[in-house]
């Protein structure tokens, strides 16, 4: 395990040509703080836990002291935001501290959010506030840990330093990892700046960085494009599966590796609400969670035009139009599981679609129904009363279950075996909005403990922890509906 000196930056994106970055000083809090370590994070990059303890992590990560080889820089990009495209956007609070070469030949991006501002700050402050830092620090490991692609939260300091918002918060710093930073809204720049050797300069880069055996192949910009278009799907598939709305699908917060990326006011589903928008200056519901799905394609029109001088029209058309099925196919797959079937049936869509149907009318808790249906009893005339409790009437999910108990019947299901697979599937705690809105409140005051023990429960969803019960149930009163804005 090595040390911060030790840690090795082979940061090629800096090198890139001038036009896609900003070399730009950190502006760092002079009281910066570590207020929370992610041990797992800590280990991607090969860092020893105990590195978190000296005084100079919070000065490296919080952009006070520049270790040899960090090169900072702000990317710059463009991006439609809710369907309006911005010309120029970029790093506004965030630099690339330098891009970490590891043991095992991995590359991350060291990735420092609210250190102050850049050419790309368009006015803003270039900070950013606990109450946002709390909320991506949570929900980067929840994500990981039901298997989900994402960025990665490495620390957050925190700082007395006034930020000011809708009301004057303490400022704060998340440090993140991600193996690039990379957006759609990158490409669109390079595209609208009319500057086509540019895209072409940056598909390079990500093709051999990330898609190498693409490399040589004469078609491989398609090909790339083909595989942003398959991750994109993989991703959306996934989010609609654990009832994950991420509030802001603008282009400029859209991975070109298909992570989810930016968290801002996003919400898990408590309710199945289909038309749920988390976000509240999201008026017209452009992001509802049950939008997403042709969100995820209309980005990926954007990105298939940026992408135009490198790809004939057919070929962007040809790979748009596998968004759709690879999305059906994935999020099928992850459903089926989530139902505890191992088999394939040509009815289980529509078994689905029914169940789907039958949560919304009820606005039946999404994941508790799901933890719940793991303990689905198959024997004839058995009653499933923790179940259908959750139904108001309960004779539509009665029939519902007789077709389920059918459709597992038919494969041989046992009950005990599926209920052990089940529980691995279905998390038994998800990142609500009350859970990190309490976690907020206690570091505000002045106390993380809370923060580390959400990021410890959420690493391990699916086990049982019995003295965090509460945090399996439904959300309290205070916690329904909790509004959560754009202002981070
Ligand atoms: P977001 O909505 O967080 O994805 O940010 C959209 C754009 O606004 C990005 O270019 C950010 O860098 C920029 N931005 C957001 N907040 C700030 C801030 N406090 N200071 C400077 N730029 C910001
Ligand atoms: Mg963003």
């Amino acid at each position: 395990m090595a040390t911060l000196e030790q840690l090795r930056f082979d940061n090629t994106y800096a090198r890139l040509p001038a036009g896609f970055t900003a070399r730009v000083a950190p502006t760092p809090f002079p009281d910066a703080h570590v207020v929370s370590v992610n041990p797992a994070a800590m280990k991607l990059l090969g860092l020893d836990a105990a590195e978190a303890l000296r005084p100079e992590f919070a000065q490296v990560l919080g952009g006070g002291r520049l270790l040899p080889g960090m090169e900072p820089v702000a990317m710059v990009y463009a991006g439609h935001q809710f369907g309006v495209y911005v010309p120029r956007l970029g790093d506004g609070r965030a630099l690339l501290l330098g891009e970490v070469r590891t043991d095992s030949g991995d590359k991350w991006d060291l990735h420092l959010k609210g250190g102050g501002p850049t050419p790309y700050s368009r006015g803003g402050d270039g900070r950013a506030v606990l109450r946002s830092t709390v909320r991506e620090y949570l929900c980067g490991e929840a994500m990981h840990a039901l298997g989900i692609p994402t960025t990665r939260a490495l620390c957050m300091l925190g700082s007395q330093q006034p930020v000011y918002r809708e009301a004057v918060e303490t400022g704060a710093m998340l440090v993140r990892l991600a193996p690039s930073h990379v957006r759609f809204g990158t490409f669109e720049y390079f595209h609208h700046s009319e500057q086509p050797e540019h895209v072409a300069t940056l598909a390079d880069h990500v093709i051999a960085a990330h898609f190498p055996q693409l490399q040589g192949e004469s078609d491989r910009y398609a090909r790339f494009f083909e595989a942003v278009v398959e991750r994109t799907a993989f991703l959306f598939a996934q989010w609609q599966s654990v009832g994950f709305a991420h509030g802001v699908l603008n282009t400029d917060n859209l991975s070109i590796l298909g992570l989810t990326l930016d968290y801002g006011p996003y919400g898990f589903l408590d309710d199945f609400e289909p038309g749920f928008v988390c976000n509240h200056s999201d008026a017209r519901g452009r992001y509802a969670f049950d939008q997403q799905p042709r969100i995820g394609l209309w980005n990926l029109a954007c990105l298939g035009e940026a992408l135009l001088s490198l790809m004939t029209e057919d070929a962007a058309r040809a790979a748009l139009a596998q968004y759709q099925p690879r999305f059906a196919v994935h999020f099928l797959a992850r459903m089926r599981r989530k139902l505890g079937l191992r088999e394939e049936r040509a009815e289980d869509r529509d078994l689905l679609e029914s169940l789907f149907g039958l949560l919304a009318e009820s606005r039946v808790d999404y994941a508790r129904f799901f933890r719940a249906l793991g303990r689905f009893d198959t024997t004839e005339g058995a009653r499933q009363d923790l179940l259908r409790d959750q139904f108001l009437p309960p004779t539509g999910f009665d029939a519902w279950a007789e077709r389920y108990r059918a459709r597992l019947r038919a494969e041989g299901s046992v009950d005990t075996e599926r209920r052990v697979r089940m529980d691995r599937e279905n998390p038994k705690y998800v990142l609500r909005n009350w859970v990190a809105q309490r976690a907020i409140e206690r570091a505000q005051a002045g106390d993380s403990a809370e923060v580390d023990r959400i990021l410890a429960l959420l690493a391990a969803p699916f086990d049982e922890h019995p003295d965090s019960e509460e945090y399996a149930a439904s959300p309290p009163a205070w916690g329904r509906h909790l509004a959560v804005s754009c202002s981070s």
